[in-house]
């Protein structure tokens, strides 16, 4: 663990920003910086730059990165971003570009896993061994940790894409994922719903027949991922989810789904200390990240 004094670095790598942040946990931040994703040397030149020029410098860095990635260690691609859509950053390496640079450890994860690290080390998750933390933005991301360790498995685990019921008489919206259509992200995440409706989903008022639909499509996944990971919390952040109100009609809907089949005090009794929004707000990722690397100094 973290000895004292010691100052981490985290990236939170996205695909519209990165977020690099050095301290040693929430109350301790001491810089922070965001950077616009362009091509991959030029921003990770930055983040590269932004730890360079440090007062301190950083005893290893967390990346907490967009995906999909590779977390096998033992493959010849391992902290490699695959085989995203995003242009220019197919087979992209990370870690050891950062790693290289700085000569520092560099911890490397899924960008949900990051988080999920960070809320377990200072936020609602604290003291629990299995819990799933989703992401509803632009995108729909989920990865959490397992009886004690992050999801890997095969692939990091792509939670945004399961498959939900979609009733085209109610709502013959195709969906947009370019992969399945309608499935969960396809269906609710931001860019569905700017799609849909035809304006962002930040402008969409309280009372527009776009929430509870909304609701009812995380409510679902959520339902699945309930009753095949077993989680003993979830968390659910990304800027979707600040719309006033989303989260309660989510908690209700599960419960519904659930139908009481769950029998367990946290989902049938405290539903609102069960689905939570990220205590650690926007700071989720790139604190995750200095988690990451944290251990990657142990
Ligand atoms: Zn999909």
């Amino acid at each position: 663990m973290a000895a004292m004094g010691k100052i981490y670095g985290g990236i939170e790598a996205g695909g519209t920003k990165f977020v690099c942040a050095a301290g040693s946990g929430p109350g301790n931040l001491r810089a922070e910086a965001r950077i616009e994703t362009t091509t991959p040397e030029e921003t990770i030149g930055k983040a590269i730059a932004f730890f360079r020029e440090l007062p301190e410098p950083v005893t290893a860095v967390g990346i907490g990165s967009f995906g999909p990635v590779d977390l096998d260690p033992a493959s010849a691609t391992y902290g490699f971003i695959t085989n995203t859509p995003k242009p220019g950053w197919q087979n992209v390496e990370r870690a050891g570009m950062v790693q290289r640079a700085l000569r520092v450890p560099v911890g490397f994860d899924s960008d949900v896993n990051a988080a999920a690290r960070g809320e377990r080390r200072w936020g609602a998750a604290r003291g629990l061994d299995t819990f799933i933390y989703l992401t509803v933005g632009t995108g729909i991301g989920g990865g959490g940790i397992a009886g004690g360790r992050p999801m890997h498995g095969l692939i990091p685990p792509e939670m945004g894409h399961v498959r939900i019921p979609h009733d085209m008489a109610t709502d013959p919206f195709p969906g947009s994922c370019p992969y399945h259509g309608d499935c969960l992200e396809g269906l609710a995440a931001g860019q569905a719903l700017e799609k849909r409706w035809g304006q962002p989903a930040e402008t969409l008022p309280a009372d527009h027949p776009a929430w509870p639909l909304e609701a009812r499509y995380l409510a679902l996944g959520i339902a699945n991922f309930i009753f095949t990971l077993s989680p003993q919390r979830i968390i659910v952040g990304g800027g979707v989810m600040v719309q006033h109100g989303l989260l309660g009609t989510v908690r209700r809907e599960v419960t519904e789904l659930l139908a009481g089949y769950v029998d367990a005090p946290e989902v049938t009794r405290d539903i609102d200390d069960y689905i939570v929004p990220p205590a650690l707000v926007d700071r989720a990722g790139v604190l995750g990240a200095i988690a990451l690397a944290e251990q990657a100094d142990d």
